[in-house]
């Protein structure tokens, strides 16, 4: 079925918090509608998940939430392995909110990656058009300015929280929506300095079960099993997310 234009296929690339483990990389999902690639959040050791499924020049955009490196580090290699080819891949449009990725664009001497990349910075509550997504994003709180965002193609939904603390922007994002990507940092309690910026895995869970839409028959999310929606977050932050697990969103 993939290929066909009314699929969005979103492959977890990682699932690990801060800092990549043995054989698993740190956030990154790409998505993939009508042929487009997508890839939001490139965190620690995705690059090494994402050329398991794409080459690097057949990204077409990337999308980042916020500047941690655990969701946007490995932009570097991807740039690198675009640019330093024989035939260098066009420049790859990034979309972020303001200044996420200017550390990581800086890493190499200046002006080596200018034909690598082309910068398109929003605000959090922009709309943007990415290829075939229409993208609404919503400002959620966190350390620094973090944007959660819903994909929308082919009448298919995605959103995706980035790293954020507990807000009703998150409720709002995810309604009605066919997949949401709640991240979750810690798989019980929050520690109180960073109740309002960060989530658990059960909070995660518990906006998911406000959202009044039925779940579908067979839950495909990071490759799990049928469980109930609190469970199935505190079991994504577990690390139980397949190698290359994908759902095609028909
Ligand atoms: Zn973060």
């Amino acid at each position: 079925m993939f290929g066909q234009a009314w699929v969005m296929r979103t492959t977890v690339l990682g699932g690990c918090g801060a800092w990549p483990a043995a054989g698993q990389a740190c956030s990154g999902y790409l998505v993939e509608h009508d042929g487009f690639r997508l890839l939001v959040d490139p965190g620690y050791a995705t690059l090494l998940r994402l050329l398991e499924v794409a080459m690097a020049e057949q990204v077409d955009a990337v999308l980042v939430s916020h500047g941690h490196p655990d969701h946007c580090a490995d932009l570097h290699p991807l740039l690198r392995a675009r640019v330093l080819r024989d035939d260098p891949a066009p420049p790859l449009p990034i979309h972020t909110v303001p200044d996420a990725v200017t550390k990581v664009l800086a890493l190499d001497r200046p002006g080596m990656l200018d034909d690598a990349y082309r910068l398109h910075e929003f605000a959090p509550g922009d709309r943007l058009s990415i290829g075939p997504f229409d993208i609404a994003t919503w400002l959620l709180p966190h350390f620094v300015l973090n944007a959660g965002m819903r994909l929308a193609a082919g009448g298919r939904t995605l959103a995706y929280t980035g790293d954020t603390g507990p807000s009703p922007n998150v409720v709002d994002l995810a309604r009605d929506v066919d997949l949401f990507l709640a991240e979750a940092t810690f798989p019980d309690e929050v520690p109180a300095d960073s109740a309002r910026f960060l989530s658990s895995a059960g909070q995660a869970g518990e906006n998911a079960a406000r959202e009044p839409r039925a779940p579908p028959a067979d839950p495909p999310v990071a490759g799990l099993g049928p469980v109930d929606r609190t469970r199935r977050g505190t079991e994504s932050l577990r690390g139980e997310c397949d190698r290359g697990s994908a759902w095609d969103n028909h």
